[in-house]
């Protein structure tokens, strides 16, 4: 480097660590995660119903000025496959309450929410969702997948001033984290208000906007989903900045394991009559979202976790055809049949896959996975090498806040053990393993593969922007179950530092 110094070179000397290109987290909800954190009740962790009302209970104590009451973090194993009712928090409040799961596929209403969105035995089932509903045919408060439309305005509604606040707020948990870079998936969050990408567009212009953020904007089937991937063009100009784009169009394919919705090519292991999950946009919808992103410079990117999910998007892609160097991406990939990473090769589709959950999770290997899955796909959730061996781009994303805490060092680390250190137990399809430098590589020069910037980001390379991260010890000379246990000392973005530890 030395004849890149000149008079007004800052040398900074470190005696020991490890200088890195920094982090990109290729799917992390950003934006929810500011929100919740700032401006909605967390239930993330609360393991029975008494927890749940307490800290619900909590938040409406402390927070009189909000007219309806938003939390999120429920977890279905606490309730069992009907879930939570609404007779259940009644009692606590008079203003609607809106609940999301930790997950984002399931919500909790309050009778008063029900009542406020007109929601009774009448109200229509829908193609792409469940309302759960007792024996006379009430909805219980109990909502799923796509059954949202009936309250969306319950949904992420905030001001673009306290979307502001929330963006900063995340900004600064990602920049400590060594992380530089994130694609959200879902920057209209807040159906239609435009008030998250307001917020964006703001900070960016302000230079607050440090992170490069990569938007999805998230198109569903009963919307028509090529017209609003027109209006996504539209919207992708009019909120364009230095650090900000909305270059991606995100559809959530199928739903998750834990409440059944994934979509599964064989039944799934309790069920009797063949019940293979969710699929949320059939085959000619889905091809047709995909061509009109094509068209217009979008790339998709797919939720997809049953291997169902997977073959359709496959059958999808190669349908709208494809475009030189597009790059589409799928993610989450739980259950993937090996015959189908063939089709992902040949295709060009990007994996981002989430290392953070590369375990038997104590919580859910018994209690769902097994019954759901049965030994064997429980066991071989999750594939990494196969996708390595077949020449796959392989990103990384912590899916924040599903996962909290979003050090892409936990990823690498758990992708490398697949279990969590000093607990054996949770080992989960050990063959699957990958090593280290593949994924540093993951978490640096392909994630900035997967948001086409390559070019400019991702290594430390004369003539690149200088986004580096300085960590306090070598993570290629230590234990592999001590990978994670290295700290960041300083976060730079394009060679200013915009994090640097206390
Ligand atoms: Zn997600």
């Amino acid at each position: 480097m030395k004849e890149y110094v000149g008079k007004d070179t800052e040398e900074e000397r470190y005696e020991k660590g490890m200088i890195l290109p920094s982090f990109v987290d290729g799917h992390a909800h950003g934006n929810l995660g500011g929100s919740r954190m700032l401006l909605m009740c967390s239930l993330n962790g609360s393991t029975t119903l008494e927890e749940n009302r307490e800290r619900l209970k909590a938040f409406v104590e402390a927070h009189p000025e909000m007219d309806v009451i938003q939390g999120i973090g429920w977890n279905d194993a606490t309730f069992g496959p009907n879930g939570p009712t609404a007779a259940m928090i009644d009692d606590l409040t008079d203003k609607p309450v809106m609940l999301i799961d930790f997950g984002h596929h399931s919500y909790w209403l309050n009778s008063a929410a029900m009542k406020r969105k007109n929601i009774t035995k009448d109200t229509p089932d829908v193609a792409d969702g469940v309302i759960v509903r007792d024996a006379d045919g009430n909805p219980t408060g109990c909502f799923r997948e796509g059954s949202k439309i009936y309250f969306e305005d319950l949904v992420y509604h905030f001001s673009v001033e306290q979307y502001k606040k929330a963006v900063l707020a995340y900004q600064d948990v990602f920049l400590a984290g060594g992380v530089t870079m994130l694609f959200d998936p879902m920057v209209n969050m807040d159906y239609g208000w435009e008030n998250l990408m307001e917020a964006c567009r703001q900070l960016d212009a302000e230079g607050k906007l440090k992170i490069h953020l990569h938007g999805g904007y998230q198109v569903f089937v009963d919307k028509n989903p090529v017209r609003d991937v027109e209006h996504a063009a539209e919207l992708r100009e009019k909120y364009k900045g230095k650090n900000f784009a909305v270059d991606h169009i995100k559809i959530l394919l199928d739903g998750v394991l834990e409440s059944r919705t994934g979509y599964m090519n064989e039944p799934y292991s309790d069920s009797d009559d063949g019940y293979r999950g969710m699929l949320r946009f059939d085959l000619d919808t889905l091809a047709a979202t995909v061509k009109k992103a094509n068209e217009l410079g979008f790339t998709t990117h797919i939720h997809t976790i049953g291997d169902g999910a997977i073959r359709v998007a496959l059958d999808a892609f190669e349908k709208a055809g494809t475009v030189p160097d597009n790059r589409p991406a799928l993610t989450h990939l739980q259950i993937v049949d090996p015959a189908d990473i063939d089709r992902m090769a040949k295709l060009g589709v990007v994996v981002v896959a989430n290392p953070f959950w590369f375990l038997k999770d104590p919580t859910y290997h018994q209690k769902l996975s097994i019954p759901y899955l049965g030994e064997e796909r429980a066991e071989n959730q999750y594939p990494m090498k196969a996708f390595f061996d077949k020449g796959l781009v392989v990103t990384q994303g912590t899916d924040y806040p599903v996962t909290l805490d979003i050090s892409p060092l936990n990823g690498m680390q758990t992708a490398v053990l697949r279990y969590l250190p000093g607990r054996p137990e949770t080992l989960l399809n050990p063959k699957e393993r990958v090593n280290l430098s593949q994924m540093i590589k993951v978490a640096t020069w392909n994630g900035a593969y997967e948001l086409k910037c390559e070019d400019r980001l991702g290594s430390i390379t004369v003539g690149k922007e200088a986004d580096m991260v300085v960590l306090d010890s070598d993570i290629t000379a230590c234990d592999s179950e001590k990978i994670a246990a290295a700290n960041v000392l300083g976060t730079m973005i394009g060679g200013e530092w915009v994090y640097t530890a206390k």
